[in-house]
């Protein structure tokens, strides 16, 4: 780093330092809330009781209640990264084809317009803009809906700039790590091994997409990835598409893994992740989730 890169990036300490402590205000202090990143998985796990949706009940269980929600999902892609701003974001139905009974959920969480607005002030260099039509996503509700049934914390969604590469991703998401002792708990939401080209399941147990059955490299990319987690090793995770082959076919497009990188960039030296609903289905999707664990 030269002179030139330490004043600017000094600077931007600096100033985020300042805007932060204005996003965080309004928030009390709180023991280091723990991180969580969900495989999400089919949109029925919202209405299903399953295993993945029990997995996810007991793990909203096990929290002590956040005083605010921000939800990093797969399927809000941006050029640029915007986050929701409105009171009362809507439930978005952004999927087709499945039952009825789906359409008919709603997750009435309200926002926080003005963390959402003061994010953006705190992360104007990251170019952070308020956004008032979004709502939240499947990724989002599918999850929080299990989690949180009461639909009574604050939610906002931060999006997927479309314009960076994972390093940049993994980059920004440190600027989020202050929010964990406000009682904040960031939420990741994808899937670690998501390739709709290889799904399979029709032919071993028709309709059920949630039986266990996993391609190779699959296990072999759910395997590399968790290894990689579990010993923080984030050059490889920010460099996962060079090289293995069982990733590239693990991660045919960034949107389900990118949810990953803001959880593990929010993580402390100290900490290293619990597994859970930790099980590959349809041959190429991995529901495998995280809790972070303090040792
Ligand atoms: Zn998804």
């Amino acid at each position: 780093m030269n002179r030139r890169q330490w004043i600017a990036y000094s600077g931007r300490l600096t100033f985020g330092a300042m805007g932060l402590s204005n996003v965080l205000k309004n928030l009390k202090p709180s023991l280091l809330h723990p991180v969580v990143f969900i495989g999400h998985g089919s949109p029925m796990n919202t209405i299903e009781d399953n295993v993945f949706s029990r997995g996810m009940k007991a793990m909203g269980r096990q929290l002590a209640k956040p005083q605010l929600i921000l939800v990093v999902s797969a399927h809000w892609e941006t050029s640029g990264v915007q986050i929701t701003a409105m009171p009362n974001p809507r439930t978005i139905y952004d999927f087709g084809g499945f039952p009825d009974a789906l359409y008919h959920v709603q997750y009435l969480a309200p926002g926080a317009p003005e963390f959402a607005n003061q994010s953006c002030k705190a992360w104007q260099l990251y170019n952070v803009h308020p956004n008032y039509t979004w709502g939240l996503d499947h990724g989002a509700w599918s999850v929080l809906r299990n989690m949180f049934p009461e639909a009574d914390i604050p939610v906002v969604q931060l999006s997927l700039n479309t314009n960076w590469n994972a390093s940049t991703h993994f980059e920004f998401s440190r600027e989020l790590k202050a929010l964990r002792s406000k009682g904040v708990l960031i939420l990741g939401s994808g899937n670690i091994v998501h390739n709709f080209s290889y799904m399979n399941f029709d032919a071993l147990h028709p309709g059920d997409f949630n039986f266990p059955y996993a391609h190779d490299w699959a296990v072999e990319a759910n395997e590399t990835l968790k290894y990689w987690i579990k010993n923080s090793q984030v050059s490889d995770l920010c460099n996962y598409n060079i090289g293995n082959t069982a990733l590239k076919r693990a991660i045919p497009t960034p949107e389900h893994y990118l949810p990953l990188l803001y959880t593990m960039g929010v993580l402390e030296p100290h900490e290293s992740v619990q597994f859970f609903n930790d099980q590959i289905i349809a041959g190429a999707f991995s529901m495998t989730s995280f809790i972070s664990k303090e040792f």
